[in-house]
């Protein structure tokens, strides 16, 4: 037996580690069986350039628990390590075996996808121990199995002992403060969220499975205890994608959120090796009003191994809406997430993630129109999302970004100033493209200007109003109004001009007497001599201001005009056959202007409280 002090520099780096390098002290065990893995995936490599002798056969490992004895168990077959072993990469803390595995087969390594570095590895075991056992036999032949014991001082034991195969098994003498990971609900709890996709199968007690025997009438069902196996070692992600089906995206969806009833809508298979390493499977979710954006996240993973969900700073964040999994061991991990942002290289895994995501829309619309139209409204909120906040996004959404109308017919951009160019351009040459946010609020308006063949989008996403904005400021010479910013003809100015049944003089009478009954500190009255059946008063709500408001509402750099009040006109038709009543019936024209205000409030939704009942008790007296 030898004894030993390992080396490093300070005595005082125990405690340390116990306390504050991991928050997360659960991240021992992810740490432990990327070693058993890695020790794995060694040996099949060796194994497959004659470096080794013998079979790989079907390896795994094994995670028990020994409540009695207060220890968890990690036993893996993989290449095991000599004595001279142990005491350089175990005891020499600041050696990282797998940095100098990958040096001296760095040309030969090809895809062994070796874990390694995720930080302090073998020793996060003292987060959670008071003692740590390694058994270890190398795989070299005739091999002296070793024990090395420490207690989380400096000092080490090691000596001979006796074990029959190759491999290691760690033993952990969980301490006091750790009790919880004696619980298999736990260990199971840790095994699902950072090893349900690692590649060698992991083992975490049996269960019972029924077989068939015999054969003909001697056919019966038979009880067996086998291993219970707690990972996928092959995940979708990690298969080529012409080996997929469909469905097979579909089950992996359901097995990575299995809580998820609903289909995804499409998926885009990540698959880069140049200049990075990124494999991976992104889905579209259905994106419902009440979804929940913190549950079901986009997971990341480096070889397999879970790192976390939180992807901000890797994932774009308009893209962070999707689900599914990003596989790349380049990315830096223990870094913050500023430095993250600055990184070169996760700047391109971003940007290829974005890429990659338009470029699947790209080719589902210009494949598949239909399909990609009726799904239109589940996905159009990322992808206007993506639209204001990546310009590179942008321009390539410019062609599939898709507007419907009210009556469902679907346009790119380019294609509904083609198809309204005609109509729809006003007298100084301006496009002028009109929508509604709400059909049924806005029903009399869009009826209206549908009256006129104008077409009408339904624009009703919550950032509509920041990217009609930055649409115009694209596009020379084309506003959007929504349908109920101005009457009808006022909304696409042609130069026909009006004629007016009233005087000048008669003009200014009637609004007068409108302004002293109509609160002037919401309406701005507009007096217009509009057709005479056309309705006698209308309220608008000029674009500028609601769209402004909107913009403020929901974000970015319109500061302020959140707080205005809204803004509403009231347009007059002078030429309403109601507007002579209300000029020469001195006695009833205050009812007649309320009576008016009123109904022109309710096609727009804004007559409710003592106002509506007001409404509706004149509404009988008129009646009589
Ligand atoms: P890293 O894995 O980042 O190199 P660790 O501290 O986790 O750092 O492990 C140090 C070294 O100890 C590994 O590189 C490997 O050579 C060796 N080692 C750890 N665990 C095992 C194991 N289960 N089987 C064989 N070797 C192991």
């Amino acid at each position: 037996m030898s004894k030993g002090n390992i080396n490093i520099s300070t005595e005082n780096i125990f405690p340390i580690i116990k306390k504050f390098l991991y928050s997360d002290h659960e991240i021992f065990l992810r740490e432990l069986i990327s070693n058993a893995t890695d020790a794995t995936l060694k040996l099949k490599h060796l194994l497959s350039i004659g470096e080794a002798k013998g079979e790989f056969g079907n390896p795994i490992i094994e995670i028990k628990i020994d409540k009695k004895k207060k220890t968890l168990h990690i036993i893996d077959q993989g290449i095991g390590m000599t004595e001279e072993e142990v005491k350089k990469y175990i005891n020499e803390i600041a050696f990282s075996g797998a940095e100098e595995f990958v040096n001296k087969y760095k040309d030969k390594l090809g895809e062994t996808g070796i874990i390694g570095h995720f930080g302090l590895g073998f020793y996060s075991a003292f987060m959670v121990s008071e003692k740590v056992e390694i058994i270890t036999k190398s795989h070299l032949e005739g091999s002296q199995a070793v024990r090395w014991e420490c207690d989380g001082s400096p000092e080490y034991t090691l000596e001979p002992t006796e074990k029959e195969a190759h491999g290691t098994e760690i033993i952990l003498h969980i301490d006091k403060d750790s009790k919880e990971f004696l619980e298999e609900s736990r260990i199971n709890e840790l095994l699902r969220k950072y090893n349900r996709f690692m590649p060698i199968p992991i083992k975490h007690g049996t269960k019972e499975e029924y077989v068939s025997v015999g054969e003909g009438d001697e056919k019966k069902e038979e009880k067996i205890t086998v291993d219970n196996i707690v990972n996928n070692p092959n995940p979708a992600w990690t298969k080529k994608p012409s080996d997929l089906k469909d469905e097979d995206y579909k089950d992996f969806y359901r097995e990575l959120y299995p809580m998820q009833f609903e289909d995804p809508l499409f998926h885009i298979h990540l698959n880069v090796d140049h200049p990075f390493h990124l494999t991976g499977i992104l889905f579209f979710p259905k994106i419902t009003k009440n979804i929940d954006i913190q549950k079901d996240r986009i997971q990341l993973y480096q070889n397999q191994v879970f790192v976390t969900d939180n992807v901000e700073g890797i994932v774009p964040e308009f893209l962070q809406m999707l689900r599914g999994v990003i596989d790349s061991p380049d990315i830096p991990l223990n870094v913050s997430r500023s430095y993250l942002q600055a990184d070169g290289a996760v700047k391109k895994i971003k940007d290829h993630i974005t890429k990659k995501v338009a470029d699947k829309l790209a080719s589902l619309f210009k494949n598949e129109r239909e399909s990609f139209e009726q799904k239109w409204d589940d996905i159009k909120v990322i992808i206007e999302y993506g639209m204001l906040s990546e310009e590179k996004f942008y321009d390539k959404a410019k062609g599939f970004a898709l507007y419907p109308t009210i009556d469902k017919k679907y346009f790119t951009f380019d294609e509904l100033k083609e198809k309204v160019k005609d109509l729809q351009t006003d007298k100084d040459g301006n496009l002028v493209l009109l929508y509604a946010a709400d059909e049924a609020k806005q029903h009399s308006f869009i009826e209206k200007a549908q009256a006129k063949g104008y077409e009408v989008l339904l624009m009703n996403s919550p950032i509509v109003s920041h990217l009609l904005q930055k649409l115009e400021s694209d596009n020379e010479k084309t506003k959007f109004a929504r349908v109920d910013a101005d009457f009808v003809d006022n909304l696409i100015k042609k130069d026909d001009t009006k004629i007016s049944k009233l005087s000048d003089e008669e003009k200014t009478k009637l609004e007068g007497i409108v302004k002293e009954i109509v609160p002037v500190s919401t309406y701005s009255v507009q007096m217009e001599a509009l057709d005479s059946d056309e309705a006698p008063f209308i309220i608008t709500q000029p674009e500028f201001m609601r769209r402004y408001k909107e913009m403020s509402m929901t974000g970015g750099g319109m500061m302020g005009f959140g707080d205005f009040p809204d803004s509403y006109n009231l347009v007059v038709n002078t030429n309403h056959p109601l507007m002579d009543k209300i000029l020469n019936d001195s006695e009833h024209n205050k009812d007649y202007v309320n009576q008016a205000l009123d109904l022109a409030k309710l096609s727009q939704n804004l007559l409710t409280g003592k106002d509506l009942t007001d409404f509706v008790k004149r509404s009988f007296e008129l009646m009589k």
